[in-house]
């Protein structure tokens, strides 16, 4: 297949008039200059698919039922109850399909990616399925229904708080001892490692969900596995998870990762939001990658990044919707990027040497550091990569007659989502002129789902 446009996206560089070839396993083996014999001309500018670091698929069902004030100090702890409530009525039916309406919904925003850090494994009550699977496969089904690439992280999650509480009632459905966990982990890689659409990694919940002992067995067991297998952790996101940490371990969650955990390319610190400056540093110069999820952060009062500190030190960001509050890679790059205007009293922050154009730096930034976190060849327009490909809609009022310089700005800071065209990935159209094929289908069969959880 070849493909010709306009305006693509390359290196962080927009070339003109290109050919883009692409083998029958979707992917890329040449872009070249010119017209090629037989392109699909392509109308619009082409840009690389985002890839989405974090996301809870089940948590879109009750996006919107937790903004109002029910105490004093509503926060993140409050909202976690109200999760818990609609996780006690969810079946491997209806997780599959929330998860197959959220990835449609990704897709129409930009995402081709997603590394999804899965902890509905049980029964409620915690009994585990006749398979023990069955909630992984529902929802990396869901994907592969969608037409998404998935990362999928079952979450090892085994105590309620640091020094091995014991899990409460509501924690039921996410909890494995160390033993089960890695059972669960091999029959997936059995079962998906021939899969090209789906990668296997792990996820230590936090570091109070899991122990010192189970972390520090975790990670030469998936390592043994494989060794380019992501790891995932929940780190530093609430004050109070820091304080809990200090009072446990007399350190900071991610000093402590970085003192007893070999910071690996693998890794992805999600949230990492409470930093003091020689964590920033140290997590800076290491090779792991920070999954920030700015519009849930933001919802769920966690705290702003020091996204400009760490970027300046080589620091690597990733983006992730989270508990999907918003399912929109505009939102979550203008967010992070409002987030250090509105604390450094500065505009245009976060750019690079390659560009000084914000939306144009963070978008090729987030796409190629996020393709670390899934163990996926994509995040970028070049030969050798998976042909993940986003067109924007260059006749969208806001992007008409653009400079190319800025498309990205305008696509980002200027629209309310990313005006996306159309969507490719490993070569396949998913979106085209903005909708799947199965969408009528998907978004029904959703709203049947949502009748009864709500019920
Ligand atoms: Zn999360």
């Amino acid at each position: 297949m070849k493909l010709y446009a306009e305006k693509v996206l390359v290196e962080n560089q927009w070339l003109k008039n290109q050919s883009i070839s692409i083998d029958n396993k979707g992917v890329i083996t040449a872009i070249e200059p010119g017209m090629a014999d037989g392109a699909e001309i392509i109308e619009g500018a082409v840009i690389p698919g985002m890839v989405n670091c974090h996301s809870h698929a089940f948590q879109r069902a009750f996006a919107g039922f937790s903004e109002y004030r029910a105490n004093e100090a509503d926060s993140f702890w409050s909202w976690r109850d109200i999760m818990y409530r609609f996780v006690a009525k969810m079946s491997p039916a209806d997780a599959h399909i929330v998860a197959r309406y959220l990835y449609l919904e990704m897709l129409k925003a930009g995402y081709t990616s997603v590394a999804e850090f899965h902890y509905l494994h049980h029964q409620v009550g915690g009994k585990f399925y006749d398979n023990p699977a069955e909630m992984s496969e529902q929802v990396i089904n869901a994907a592969k229904s969608a037409g998404i690439a998935i990362t999928h992280l079952p979450v090892l999650y085994t105590y309620a708080g640091f020094g091995k509480q014991a899990p409460s009632e509501g924690q039921g459905r996410f909890i494995h001892q160390l033993d089960q966990y890695q059972q669960l982990i091999e029959t997936l890689f059995d079962s998906y490692r021939s899969d090209p659409q789906v990668q296997i990694g792990v996820a230590p919940h936090s570091l109070r969900a899991v122990s010192e002992n189970q972390l520090k067995a975790l990670v030469p067991f998936i390592h043994n596995l494989d060794a380019n297998a992501p790891i995932h952790i929940h780190i530093a996101e609430q004050l109070k998870e820091v304080e809990d940490c200090i009072d446990f371990y007399k350190q900071r969650p991610v000093e402590w990762l970085l003192n007893n955990v070999e910071m690996d390319k693998n890794w992805c610190l999600i949230h990492a939001t409470h930093l003091t400056d020689e964590e920033v540093s140290r997590l800076a110069k290491s090779p792991a990658v920070a999954g920030i999820c700015p519009t849930t952060e933001a919802n769920l009062g966690d705290g702003i990044y020091p996204t400009k500190d760490f970027m300046a030190q080589g620091g690597k960001v990733a983006i992730g919707s989270d508990s999907h509050i918003a399912v929109n890679v505009a939102d979550e790059l203008r967010t992070l990027e409002y987030g250090q205007r509105l604390t450094s009293h500065q505009r245009a922050v976060l750019t690079g040497e390659d560009s000084s154009s914000v939306g144009q730096y963070l978008y090729s930034h987030c796409a190629r550091e996020g393709a670390k976190t899934v163990n996926q060849n994509v995040g970028e327009i070049a030969a050798g990569k998976q042909a993940n490909l986003v067109v924007l809609d260059s006749n969208h009022p806001t992007l008409f007659l653009k400079e190319e310089s800025f498309i990205l700005d305008a696509a980002i800071f200027a629209c309310d989502s990313l005006p996306v065209k159309d969507v490719m990935v490993s070569g396949q159209w998913k979106i085209i002129d903005g909708n799947h094929t199965d969408e009528a289908t998907i978004v029904n069969d959703y709203l049947q789902v949502i009748k009864k959880l709500t019920q």
